[in-house]
């Protein structure tokens, strides 16, 4: 067992059951535990493996949509950030796609929002970071062109079940021989899932972002009241469906209670939830797929394919397929932007 495992026994023990949202912090966050504090996640030696981490593509086709609205805007003085950059990846794909855009660099300073120390210095060896931040409140009150990829879904989650009119959480608690275990608090009223009576029944599950509502307000107001977009990608839907919770280590999915700080935590981003909280006009939701081949993923996949052979071309040819299609990431991705009154949506969304 690992020693979180030990400290969150002990600190349910005396002070009793915690939510999945603490337990999920500590899990991921702890400053000498936690999952992103002590290591890179990303690649084929990791975890997990996300979008801009299996092709180039990715990042190239959002760069020029930021850039596209930001010519849009007017060319603005700013600011160019991203949510959780990983290794940096989607950021120097995004760069060098708009190096031949004139004036954009030049306009943008770039901050990152990042917890985890071993991937700050993974993103600065990369990029030509202005400034890095702990938290989205402390960005610069500018325009903002923004990005977030696979950034809400490590966010910690609350769970409840209905019960009549009132609901349940689902609560972490020990077993008689001290392993973790789930249960479910009493029954209470809860004003935030007022919204959830009419669309659930006895015994459904809905999930709670604690953490997104003020996140998205923060980008939402900076981009309502100066400009800029924020293109938000994860998987998920309109609404919370169901317990979502995972935990992948090594690419396969593992007990998410066994071992904390050991695996990787996520749930399913409610994007119903970033448009209740953004003050900001927002585009409708649309699958990653989708958007990529609106963008022009395909017509980038052609000419990056006209260079290859062999085992390269191969691979090149499945990492469109299972960014693109709708068996693979294409569907359960999705996309939605943030933009402010007046303008038009960033390309590939629609209002
Ligand atoms: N966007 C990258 C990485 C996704 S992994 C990609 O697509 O490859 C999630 C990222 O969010 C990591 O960089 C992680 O360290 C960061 N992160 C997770 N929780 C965070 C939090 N609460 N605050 C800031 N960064 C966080």
């Amino acid at each position: 067992m690992t020693r979180l495992h030990d400290i969150l026994a002990a600190r349910i023990a005396a002070h009793g059951p915690i939510t999945l949202a603490d337990y999920m912090a500590e899990a991921l966050l702890h400053p000498i535990h936690g999952y992103y504090t002590t290591r890179d996640p990303l690649g084929a030696a990791g975890d997990f493996i996300t979008a801009p981490e299996i092709s180039q593509m990715f990042g190239e086709v959002i760069g020029l949509c930021l850039a596209q609205s930001w010519l849009d805007q007017g060319r603005p003085k700013g600011v160019l950030a991203e949510l959780g950059p990983g290794r940096g990846t989607l950021m120097a794909d995004i760069l060098r796609a708009t190096a031949r855009v004139p004036g954009f660099h030049a306009a943008l300073d770039l901050h990152l929002v990042e917890a985890s120390p071993v991937l700050r210095a993974a993103q600065a060896a990369r990029l030509p970071v202005k400034q890095v931040h702990d938290r989205a409140d402390t960005l610069p009150d500018a325009p903002l062109f923004l990005v977030a990829n696979e950034f809400f879904d490590a966010l910690p989650i609350r769970q409840f079940q209905r019960d009549g009119t009132g609901w349940r959480e689902r609560m972490i608690g020990l077993t008689d021989d001290a392993a973790l275990t789930f249960g479910l608090s009493a029954a209470a009223p809860l004003a935030m899932l007022d919204h959830r009576l009419a669309d659930t029944k006895d015994g459904d599950l809905v999930e709670h972002c604690p953490a997104l509502p003020g996140i998205v307000s923060e980008i939402g107001q900076r981009i309502a009241a100066h400009g800029g977009t924020a293109l938000i990608i994860d998987y998920g839907d309109w609404g919370s469906q169901g317990d979502t919770l995972q935990a992948l280590r090594g690419h396969a999915p593992v007990d998410p209670l066994i071992d904390p700080g050991s695996a990787d935590l996520t749930a399913h981003v409610d994007f119903e939830a970033v448009a209740r909280a953004t003050p900001s006009r927002f585009t409708r939701l649309t699958p990653q797929g989708v958007f990529l081949e609106r963008l022009g993923i395909t017509q980038r996949a052609q000419t990056l394919a006209s260079k290859m052979t062999g085992a390269a071309l191969e691979s090149h040819i499945a990492a469109h397929r299972r960014l693109t299609h709708p068996d693979e990431m294409g569907d359960l991705f999705k996309v939605i932007a943030l933009y402010p009154d007046g303008q038009t949506p960033p390309a590939g969304l629609e209002p």
